[in-house]
């Protein structure tokens, strides 16, 4: 089973997987305490240091069943590294603090959930400390989250150094209480012969609920809830339990083409570079080579490593749905699909980055450290988009809030000790196609070189991304050079004919031939670039903004300056619910307005309300409100330029190699 362990910071994932990991391991220990080796005290100094928990991805093993737990960073503005935990979980583990309840960042991860229909398992932690309620947490997931939820345990003695967690079910059917009668009315809505036995006014079997309740987890249509104090180590077992019970194991494919997709990179001293891997097909063994497309190249797998209970031991070969770490194959990044990409699931996107800035450091001596110290960090974490325009000595990066300025900014300084500052951040537009056109790529001259196609780009419905698909047969174009082309349109796109990324349209390969003897590898790659911008042109683009979707929470006092802020930014607004005196306001706000509007906010409303700000969709811009970029690099339109600079880049990369 791939697991990942979601939370909001503080919520207890440490505790909680230190927990897991001793629970599970400690039958191993106890062998070894038969054969008369006892184990207990290294594994207590490693709990104490807490070494086993930093790892990225911790192998367990529950009553037989393998255990992948798959840690992901809990900060929201780092949540791009949580989209791609999410991407190679098949199930999660939602840990709530049951002081905090349902947070801003239960709501991105929720909904990333959802849409991918993964699996999942809440958790609320906590029930010891004073100010906890299990069953204002209960009743938040169930109205504020939307969540179909089953409880399978209840507390006793919140809120006190004893609470505990035990089972709601253990006197079902003769004990009743609100919460079973609640989670057997769920699981009626979603299952039909549970609504049945409801209608008929029977009382359902528990083994029938409970093995219901297994099949539409893992169909992900409802989840159930556990709680407990990971500081006691209390409910750690039923958690263990419920993971076996009710989440789905991977899917075993080996007798595919392998594939791969590398969801955290870390550097070693002594092994350099490690990429933790997924394999979603296949067999992967050491002496491998497997392809990177991004690249361009074959990496060999010279190691192989695993998890085993906290602790790293080397392996000869890793199975499909399983994960590994491969050993110092230098150029791997995280984030990287590796081998028959096509059977690597696609990313979905929790948080994404709508804006630039560009960082400075103080002391003007630190920047060529300052470069290396974001070279560095961009390698762990590709959403920076690290951008060194070497000619302007400028250094970019991409940030999702203001908020992640101040994070980079104690993590350059306490890590790297350079003091920086930020410029004002910029928006990231994107651009989409407005009309359907087609255009023409002939490449034959300077010889040696061909590469002839015809591309149609159309507009698609907002939201879609970037499909493509290949009318020419591999007769009149050879497969390896369609992969080529397949892997340069993701790229080609980057920037369109208003500088920014190209998004919603469908890019069709119309027509086109190789030569037998002129064709080289590469022509095109380098085709392409030109045959999409020309494509593009004749389209033409409009500008699409990011939007933030806002909920507002206070007094009914502020409605009406508050409803007039948000008309003068151009807010989308839904019309507001009332409770109590207190108002919610639901809707959509462009980025661009909304970068301050936190500040005036709170000072309004006297920080009595709440304003929760996260990524809603990129959609179209009003003319006159975007700003187009100046391309970056040499323009593909510009033909001779292009061939040229491209032609000497492929030469400094044959050299290389
Ligand atoms: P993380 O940031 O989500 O990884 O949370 P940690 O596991 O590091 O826990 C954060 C803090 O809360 C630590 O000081 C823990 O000792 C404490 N903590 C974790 N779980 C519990 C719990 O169940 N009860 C209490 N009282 N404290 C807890």
């Amino acid at each position: 089973m791939n697991i990942g362990i979601f939370a909001h910071v503080d919520a207890g994932k440490t505790s909680i997987t230190e927990n897991l990991l001793h629970r599970s391991g400690s039958s191993r220990i106890r062998g070894y305490v038969d054969a008369g080796t006892s184990h207990s005290d290294s594994m207590d100094i490693e709990r104490k240091r807490g070494i086993s928990v930093k790892s990225a991805c911790l192998g367990m093993s529950w009553k037989d069943v393998h255990i992948n737990l798959i840690d992901t960073p809990g900060h929201t503005d780092f949540s791009p590294e949580a989209e791609r935990g999410l991407r190679v979980t098949d199930a999660a583990i939602l840990v709530i603090s049951a002081i905090e309840g349902v947070q801003a960042h239960t709501f991105s991860i929720w909904e990333a959930l959802k849409k991918r229909h993964i699996p999942c398992l809440f958790f609320i932690n906590k029930i010891d400390r004073a100010g906890a309620s299990y069953e204002e947490c209960l009743h938040q997931l169930q109205n504020e989250l939307g969540a179909m939820i089953f409880t399978l345990q209840t507390a006793v003695n919140e809120e006190q150094a004893d609470a505990d967690s035990i089972s709601l079910w253990a006197n079902y059917p003769e004990q009743a209480h609100p919460l079973i009668e609640r989670s057997i009315e769920n699981l009626a809505e979603i299952n039909d012969v549970i609504m049945e036995c409801f209608l008929e006014d029977k009382i359902p079997d528990k083994e029938e609920l409970l093995k219901t309740l297994a099949q539409e987890c893992k169909k992900g249509k409802i989840a159930p809830v556990l709680c407990g104090s990971a500081k006691n180590g209390n409910g750690t077992q039923a958690l263990l339990d419920a993971m076996i019970s009710y989440l789905p194991v991977a899917d075993e494919s080996n007798e595919l083409p392998v594939s791969a997709y590398v969801f955290r990179t870390e550097f070693s001293k002594n092994d350099g570079i490690l990429a933790h891997i997924r394999l979603f097909s296949g067999t992967l063994k050491t002496r491998d080579s497997i392809r990177c497309p991004r690249k361009n190249t074959e990496i060999r797998i010279s190691r192989l490593m695993k998890d085993s209970g906290g602790k790293t031991i080397d392996i000869e070969e890793v199975n499909c749905g399983d994960t590994a770490i491969i050993v110092g194959s230098t150029g791997l990044s995280t984030g990287d699909e590796l081998g028959e990409i096509k059977n690597i699931p696609e990313a979905s996107s929790i948080n994404i980055s709508v804006m630039t800035t560009a960082v400075k450091a103080k002391n003007e001596a630190d920047y060529y450290a300052l470069s290396q110290a974001l070279t560095e960090l961009n390698t762990q974490e590709s959403s920076l988009n690290f951008d060194w325009r070497r000619e302007e000595k400028e250094l970019h990066i991409s940030i999702l809030g203001k908020i992640q300025t101040e994070i980079i900014e104690s993590l350059l300084h306490d890590k790297y000790g350079i003091a920086v500052e930020f410029e004002e951040p910029q928006i990231v537009y994107k651009e989409s196609p407005v009309n359907i056109a087609e255009a023409d790529v002939r490449y034959t001259m300077p010889k040696p070189c061909w590469a002839v196609m015809r591309f149609r780009i159309e507009p698609t419905e907002e939201g879609s991304g970037i499909t493509y698909e290949s009318k020419v047969s591999f007769d009149k174009i050879h497969r390896k050079y369609q992969n080529e082309i397949q892997e340069t349109i993701p790229k080609a796109l980057k920037q369109g004919i208003r500088g920014w990324q190209v998004c919603d349209a469908h890019i069709t390969l119309i027509d086109g031939e190789d030569h037998e003897v002129h064709s080289r590898p590469g022509d095109f790659i380098l085709a392409t670039h030109m045959g999409i911008m020309q494509a593009l042109k004749n389209a033409e683009t409009k500008l699409l903004e990011p939007l933030q979707a806002f909920e507002i929470k206070a007094d009914e006092l502020f409605l009406g300056q508050i409803s007039g802020d948000l008309n003068q930014m151009r807010a989308q607004i839904e019309p507001p619910q009332f409770e109590g005196n207190r108002f919610t306001l639901k809707g959509l706000i462009p980025t661009s307005e909304s970068l301050d509007y936190s500040i005036k906010f709170q000072s309004i409303t006297k920080g009595k309300g709440s304003l929760r700000l996260r990524f809603g969709k990129y959609a179209e811009c009003p003319e006159g409100s975007g700003k187009d970029r100046a391309y970056r690099g040499v323009n593909p339109l510009d033909r001779s330029q292009w061939i040229l600079h491209h032609r000497g880049a492929f030469k400094a990369d044959e050299r290389q190699t």
